[in-house]
């Protein structure tokens, strides 16, 4: 049975309740691919209008997984880009120039073909948490003009943020105003109508429990069977394909967010005067931003057992009401968490367990821009352009053969070591 879209904000104001059927029988397509979040839903429309048939087996609703439950910051670039330069030198260089704003172009375009209304508002900003961090911000800063952003790039120091944040905790900041922030679920369900009216045969409830490679690839649920040409696995952390090169490479853990009830327009405007989507510039960082109806929606890490709290407000609120304590009277009307799939070295795994089995996942918090990069990138490799997929399956990943469970203690630790760092 479907689980539904977790009590949240987002779930709460969705615009487009379709249900889409489960899969009953055989099917056979070009393509098959198995999550209805942003990367799967993207390839899929991707596939679908370059000419391709295209199934997409969602296990329980459209969005159900991170993609209908983040903090909706749309930020350029992605996670690992350091160790990415370390290993692939001038090719990573180019590499994350072509593709640091694909994801933003992906979406823009989607919003305007297909009418999805999604509050995607311009402008995010990562504060310095520690004096110290101001060197890296402002050497980053340097970087982007010298790439050619300097048009909406901005390094703000401390004298000036109260200009951008009604927030005393900071030593200073970058803003990137083609970056923001969105609704996460109305985009993905919006997303997925435009996927079902170029001809994608959409299901929910269908969780795929058997995968067979092979010359003739197909994947079986408890209802049907999909044969095709190529398969996606786009299940970030929930699916069950964890093998091959995937055996000990990702590691689920915990982000949490609590959303307060609509703050009046002078409060808003007196904590978040530019509307702007923050981040924090901590390993284990705080994250938010207002929602369209002017909620405080604030996310980040609540605790480092790796096991979810027993309540996200008792545990979240008060470092809230530290960063600003203008709310601490402030009633708090949802709270929810999810799973960020974490790779070792943070770079996305994109790649392939077989010749025509593919997968994409593991972007490590940074996947509202990132998956449909990687759409698009596992799109151009199926259909015969391998040029950047290749320079991800050329990355060499550190793996953790020792199962999720001994991995996810393991994760917990280091979470708290660098948690303990930001400190220091
Ligand atoms: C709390 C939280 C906050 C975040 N905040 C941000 C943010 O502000 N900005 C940002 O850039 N990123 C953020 N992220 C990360 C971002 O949301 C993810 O990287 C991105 O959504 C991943 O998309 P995806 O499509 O790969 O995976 P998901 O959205 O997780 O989709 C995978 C889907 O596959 C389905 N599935 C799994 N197994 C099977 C199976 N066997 N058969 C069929 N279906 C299956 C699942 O049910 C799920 O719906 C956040 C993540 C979380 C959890």
């Amino acid at each position: 049975m479907a689980e539904p879209h977790v009590n949240s904000y987002y779930a709460a104001t969705v615009n487009d309740r379709t249900r889409y059927p489960q899969l009953q029988g055989s099917l056979k397509a070009d393509v098959c691919v198995i999550g209805g979040g942003f990367s799967g839903i993207n390839t899929a429309i991707t596939m679908a209008e370059r000419g391709r048939s295209v199934v997409l087996l969602e296990a329980n609703r459209i969005g159900w997984g991170a993609s209908g439950r983040n903090g909706g910051q749309m930020i350029y670039g992605f996670s690992g880009e350091g160790n990415l330069k370390a290993q692939l030198g001038a090719d990573a260089t180019r590499l994350i120039r072509d593709l640091r704003y694909r994801g933003h172009d992906i979406i823009e375009s989607r919003i305007k073909t297909h009418a999805i209304a999604c509050d995607l508002k311009y402008g995010w900003m990562e504060v310095a948490a520690r004096a110290k961090h101001m060197t890296g911000l402002r050497e980053h800063y340097a970087e982007m003009v010298e790439d050619g952003h300097g048009d909406h790039w901005e390094l703000v120091e401390r004298e000036a943020l109260p200009k951008y944040l009604g927030a005393s905790a900071y030593h200073g900041a970058m803003i990137d105003r083609r970056s923001g922030h969105l609704h996460p679920l109305n985009l993905v369900m919006g997303e997925a109508a435009a996927a079902a009216s170029l001809g994608v045969k959409v299901f929910e409830d269908s969780p795929v429990i058997e995968l067979e490679g092979g010359a003739k690839p197909f994947v079986r649920t408890a209802a049907g069977r999909v044969e095709a040409d190529s398969i996606v696995l786009a299940g970030s952390t929930e699916h069950q394909f964890q093998r091959g090169p995937l055996f000990g490479l990702t590691f689920p853990t915990g982000s949490y967010i609590i959303c307060t009830e609509p703050l009046s327009e002078e409060l808003a405007n007196q904590l978040m005067p530019q509307d702007l989507a923050v981040a924090d510039s901590n390993i284990v960082l705080d994250y938010y931003r207002l929602t369209a109806d002017r909620r405080m929606l604030f996310g980040g890490r609540c605790n480092y057992s790796n096991r979810d709290p027993s309540s996200l407000t008792a545990t979240m609120q008060p470092r809230l009401v530290e960063i600003f304590p203008q709310l601490a009277n402030t009633r708090i009307d949802f709270e929810w968490g999810g799973r960020i799939d974490i790779v070792l070295n943070r770079i996305p795994a994109i790649g392939r367990l077989e010749p025509n089995v593919y997968f994409t996942q593991g972007y490590c918090g940074h996947g509202v821009n990132f998956s449909h990069i990687a759409a698009e990138v596992l799109s151009d490799a199926i259909c015969g352009t391998t040029e950047k997929f290749d320079l991800f399956e050329r990355i060499h990943h550190m793996r953790l053969p020792i199962g999720r469970w001994a991995g996810n203690q393991l994760l917990a630790l280091g979470m708290l070591y660098y948690r303990l760092r930001d400190l220091l």
